[in-house]
């Protein structure tokens, strides 16, 4: 027998405006017995049926829904359904057919909550981050492996949201093997290694690969510092776009050595107008502001951080800040390209923070673009949470 979750009166609300997560706050009682990530009937406090979702005793987030139609079955065919959706949905797009690098399951947003998948080349990486997720783990598993006729899968079950649904970390080859020390994918004309097995998230951020291709289009001729930048996906481009010099920043040893072994792998590109600096942005900003050195594009892509809304002021004091500092090391006219990947930041809560240190810059500070995740990174309009990335392709006179 499913178990029955009831909610609180007056707790359906987010429920039927399609948001998928149920708070603990907001759940009655358990009808029947559930072990972590079972599938439970969710029904509102007079007993209508609403959703099925996947049972989490230990997260806040007590279950994540499957589905809103209370009659779908979850099971194999479901997973079949909902995999086979998101990859056609990529498929759709031509701007998103044949790249080498592609998210292919973006969790809630494509209705397959805790569960991500990457392809890099003929290797998929999936991440599971629910109980729910870790549950249908196998039937996962195969419908990638069928459904997208990769050579091998490997696991990156490795992200601190496991921790909050009681889940320890997993990591391992699912389906096949191979060395990882040649993994490189081709993203807009650049060659990038990949390192699934250490690297942030999947191993690349593929999120920002149309933004990668704005920043080379700008660069032509252009002085570019490039913060926080990982593994060099910004500074390869602005390279590749002609950049006259490109400066890049990031406090991690490794991954300025892996951005230099990057490098190397693209030998149209002038290594010779590439500086790479380790060091903390916060101070390296304020450093070159002092030395009065000036950029005519300047890239901010920090790491997250404002988790949950809960982080914000503490967060929008640190954003201020960098694009202050950054505004200040602009010559006039020269543009800033700006990120917050905080789920914990709205939209409108960033351009504000972006106001701000426009005001305290004492310069005019236009919107040219507005920017987000690119297309294998959907949001879902009723999971706002989804929205994590937002950015701004700003001028600065
Ligand atoms: N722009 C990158 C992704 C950035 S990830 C890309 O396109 O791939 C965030 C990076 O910020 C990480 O590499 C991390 O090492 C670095 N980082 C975090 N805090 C930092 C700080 N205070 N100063 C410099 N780098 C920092």
């Amino acid at each position: 027998m499913t178990a029955i979750l009831k909610l609180l009166p007056g707790k359906d609300k987010t429920i039927k405006a399609r948001h998928p997560w149920i708070f603990a706050g907001a759940v009655g009682e358990l009808i029947g017995r559930a072990k972590p990530g079972d599938t439970v009937d969710v029904v509102a406090a007079n007993g209508r049926p609403l959703a099925r979702a996947a049972f989490s005793p230990e997260s806040q987030i007590r279950a994540r829904v499957w589905t809103f139609d209370v009659n779908e079955t979850i099971d194999h065919a479901f997973f079949k359904r909902r995999i086979g959706a998101a990859i056609a949905r990529r498929e759709a797009l031509p701007e998103l057919r044949g790249q080498q690098g592609l998210r292919l399951i973006h969790a809630e947003s494509d209705g397959l909550p805790g569960i991500t998948a990457d392809r890099y080349g003929d290797t998929v990486v999936v991440a599971l981050t629910s109980a729910g997720a870790e549950k249908w783990r196998d039937a996962i598993v195969d419908t990638i492996y069928k459904t997208t006729s990769c050579a091998r899968i490997y696991e990156r079950s490795d992200a601190s949201a496991r921790s909050r649904e009681g889940l320890a970390p997993v990591v391992g080859w699912r389906v096949g093997e191979a060395s990882t020390d040649d993994l490189v994918i081709t993203e807009n004309g650049v060659k990038m290694s990949v390192d699934i097995i250490a690297g942030h998230k999947t191993g690349f951020y593929l999120d920002q690969r149309d933004n990668r291709r704005r920043v080379g289009e700008l660069s032509a001729n252009k002085r570019v510092l490039n913060c926080f930048c990982y593994t060099g996906g910004f500074s390869l481009q602005a390279l590749e776009g002609g950049a006259s010099e490109v400066i890049s920043v990031d406090s991690s040893g490794p991954a300025l050595a892996t951005a230099q072994r990057n490098l190397a792998l693209n030998p149209q590109l002038d290594a010779t107008c590439a500086i790479w600096h380790e060091a903390d942005v916060f101070a390296d900003l304020r450093a070159r502001h002092s030395a009065n050195e000036k950029f005519d594009l300047i890239v901010l892509d920090p790491p997250k951080f404002a988790p949950s809304a809960a982080h914000a002021d503490r967060a929008a004091r640190a954003y201020k800040d960098i694009n202050l500092q950054a505004m200040k090391c602009l010559n006039p006219g020269g543009m800033l390209m700006t990120y917050s990947c905080s789920g914990g930041i709205t939209v409108a809560h960033f351009q504000q923070i972006i106001t701000d240190a426009a005001t305290d810059a004492a310069r005019t500070v236009r919107i040219l673009h507005r920017v987000q995740g690119a297309a294998d990174h959907p949001v879902d309009v009723a999971f706002p949470e989804g929205e994590y990335l937002k950015g701004l392709l700003l001028q600065v006179d």
